[in-house]
């Protein structure tokens, strides 16, 4: 059967990944399949969007973990032989990844930044960040089946397109687990999401104490924008919840604007923001990294500056 196959516990991240999926497939000339958590619904929207089949993962019982449904993909993997399986770089995905690459042995690139196929050497040419994001290793994978975690939102959704086919099948059970669920705890979140903000106000060192964070409150507020924040401010100093932490450790964001104020710009801040269409900071210090990587820069003291943009905002 061979093939781009996806994996995927997440209707959004299902279609990121079908959109690169489907453009390898055409590339290597096979075609793109979708392995989905009991999603019936959704199986139909897979097909729209570019597989040519989709197969249904056996509903768990709450008793089961996610990673029960190993056995039934390494069977279908078996049988079907791809040449390249893609999973979201998510806590799930990455470990659905790791216990499947070790059982296919397969080559296993995780949290790819890029993946293409060159039709040339017939290679899969991948992308990621290294040593903390300050640069980009190239990997060109051999085995079968290559294996790709991708980080969501590195590419958009794929497009629908109407009349497409596809062969939608049910998968069996799986064996008896050794390992049983006993209690589930949702993880309380202190802030909202700011991975899809459009602006994102962010705060680092330069703010001097915990109230004065009201001045990052308001730019934000006159800019219609969310706040996030480097790791120092979160993790260290426990101002704003770690969620907000944007950066390497943190989460990537891509607004159409980035407010920095008061952040150095150190690589694994930046390695955060490189989607950001345009970047604006302000930093006392004309030398800090981040005017490397700014459109707009003001060397200035933000608690002179940031009042008076405020002001200038609101007009
Ligand atoms: C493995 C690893 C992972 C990491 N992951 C992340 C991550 O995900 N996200 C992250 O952010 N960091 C991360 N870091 C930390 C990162 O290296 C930097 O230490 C951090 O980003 C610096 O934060 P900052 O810019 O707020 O502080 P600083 O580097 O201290 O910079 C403060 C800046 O404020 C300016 N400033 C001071 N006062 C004023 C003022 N009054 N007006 C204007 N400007 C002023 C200064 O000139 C300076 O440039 C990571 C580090 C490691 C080793």
């Amino acid at each position: 059967m061979s093939g781009v196959w996806i994996i995927s516990e997440n209707r959004r991240q299902s279609l990121e990944l079908l959109n690169i999926g489907r453009q390898l497939a055409d590339k290597m000339g096979t075609h793109a399949a979708a392995l989905l958590y009991q999603d019936r619904e959704h199986a139909g929207d897979c097909v729209s969007h570019g597989a040519d089949e989709v197969m249904l993962l056996p509903p768990l019982s709450s008793e089961q973990p996610a990673e029960s449904c190993i056995p039934v993909i390494l069977e279908e993997a078996k049988k079907g032989d791809p040449e390249l399986i893609l999973l979201s770089a998510t806590p799930r995905g990455k470990n659905m990844a790791a216990l499947l690459a070790a059982r296919l042995n397969a080559g296993l690139v995780s949290s790819c930044t890029q993946i293409d196929y060159d039709e040339g050497s017939k290679t899969l040419v991948m992308e990621r960040l290294a040593y903390g994001g300050a640069a980009v290793q190239k990997a060109v994978c051999s085995a079968r089946p290559a294996m790709a975690t991708i980080p969501p939102r590195t590419y958009e959704t794929a497009m629908p397109k109407t009349g497409r086919q596809g062969n939608i099948r049910e998968l069996p059970s799986p064996p008896p687990s050794a390992i049983k669920v006993i209690e589930r705890k949702v993880k309380a979140k202190e802030a909202k999401d700011i991975s899809e903000a459009r602006v994102v106000v962010c705060v680092g060192r330069g703010i001097e104490k915990a109230e004065d964070l009201t001045i990052a409150r308001q730019l934000a507020e006159a800019v219609s924008g969310s706040i996030g924040c480097t790791r120092p401010i979160a993790e260290e100093l426990h101002w704003l919840p770690e969620e907000l932490c944007i950066g390497l450790s943190g989460i990537q964001v891509k607004p159409d604007l980035y407010l920095g104020i008061g952040v150095s710009g150190q690589v694994q801040h930046v390695t955060g923001i490189r989607n950001a269409k345009v970047i604006a900071v302000v930093n006392k210090d004309e030398n800090a990294p981040i005017f490397k990587a700014a459109d707009f820069g003001i060397v200035g003291d933000l608690y002179d500056v940031v009042p008076k943009l405020i002001s200038e905002l609101k007009k």
